[in-house]
C-alpha cells in the first residue's frame, strides 16, 4: 500500500471526524463508534476473522473441520459459472450494524476501512487481477444518493490502483412493481445484463460486493462475465451471511 495514499485517507477520515455533525445521521453513541471503526486496525471487530482456518473452497463459508466443501455446495450447488467466493467474514450482529451506518445513515466515509479491507484480502487472495463492483439497484442509489460497493470500487481504483472493469448493469427495478406477483417470484428472472459491447479481455476478474447471501447475484455475474470473454471469475465480499 502506497504511504502516499495512506496519508491521504488518513486526512480524509480525519475531516471527516471534524465534519462528522453535518455529514452523519448517526446518533451521538453511534458516531463515537464510528471513531473506532475508522481507526482500529479491525474497526471494532467488524472485520476481524473467524477462527476456523478451515473454509469451503467453493462458497468460502467457514467450515467446523476440513471438509473440503460445505455441505450446501456438495448438495445444492449454486456456482457453476464462478470458480469460487471469498469473504472477509460473517454477517452478524456487528456486521449488521455496520452496514446500517454505511448504507442508512449517511457515513460514507465507512466505503474506506471497507475498501482498505477488501483490498487486504483481494491482496491475498487474487493479485493481480481486474476488480468489477456488482452494481446496484436505481432506486438505492436515488434513497442513499450513493452505493456503497461504486464507492469501494472507486477507492480500489484511485487509492490502491486496481484494475476496475464496470461491463453490468443492474436491469429490474422500477419496473418490477409493475409486475404480476408470479413474475416478482420467479427465480429464473434476469437481474443483471451487459452493457452494450462489452468485451472482456482478461483472462481472470473479481467480482466484488458487500453481502453474500445465497450467492445467486455472484452467479448470475459470473455467467455474464464469462459470456462478455472472462475465462475465471472470482468473487470476493467483505462479509457472508
Ligand atoms: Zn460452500
Amino acid at each position: 500500500m502506497n504511504s502516499f495514499y495512506i496519508v491521504l485517507m488518513r486526512f480524509v477520515k480525519f475531516l471527516f471526524l471534524v465534519f462528522m455533525d453535518f455529514l452523519s445521521d448517526s446518533s451521538d453513541e453511534e458516531k463515537e463508534n464510528l471513531k473506532g471503526i475508522l481507526f482500529t486496525p479491525d474497526g471494532n471487530g467488524i472485520f476481524e476473522r473467524l477462527k476456523s482456518p478451515y473454509i469451503c473452497f467453493r462458497c468460502g463459508r467457514a467450515l467446523s473441520d476440513d471438509f473440503g466443501f460445505c455441505t450446501d455446495c456438495l448438495s445444492r450447488p449454486v456456482f457453476f459459472s464462478l470458480i469460487y467466493a471469498r469473504h472477509i467474514t460473517v454477517y452478524g450482529k456487528k456486521q449488521r450494524q455496520f452496514i446500517t451506518q454505511w448504507k442508512f445513515k449517511r457515513n460514507r466515509i465507512l466505503a474506506i476501512p471497507a475498501a482498505e479491507k477488501i483490498f487486504r484480502a483481494y491482496k491475498e487472495n487474487f493479485s493481480e487481477l481486474a476488480v468489477v463492483p456488482v452494481p446496484p439497484r436505481k432506486e438505492r442509489i436515488a434513497s442513499a444518493g450513493f452505493d456503497c460497493v461504486n464507492d469501494m470500487a472507486f477507492i480500489l481504483k484511485w487509492c490502491f490502483r486496481l484494475k476496475v472493469l464496470s461491463p453490468l448493469i443492474r436491469i429490474d427495478s422500477e419496473e418490477q412493481k409493475y409486475k404480476s406477483f408470479a413474475g416478482r417470484t420467479d427465480k429464473n428472472r434476469k437481474r443483471y445484463a451487459l452493457k452494450k459491447n462489452s468485451k472482456i479481455k482478461q483472462q481472470a476478474v473479481v467480482l466484488i460486493d458487500d453481502i453474500m447471501t445465497t450467492g445467486g447475484t455472484l452467479e448470475e455475474c459470473a455467467a455474464l462475465l464469462k459470456s462478455a470473454g472472462a475465462k475465471e471469475v472470482y468473487a470476493l465480499t467483505l462479509f457472508y451471511a
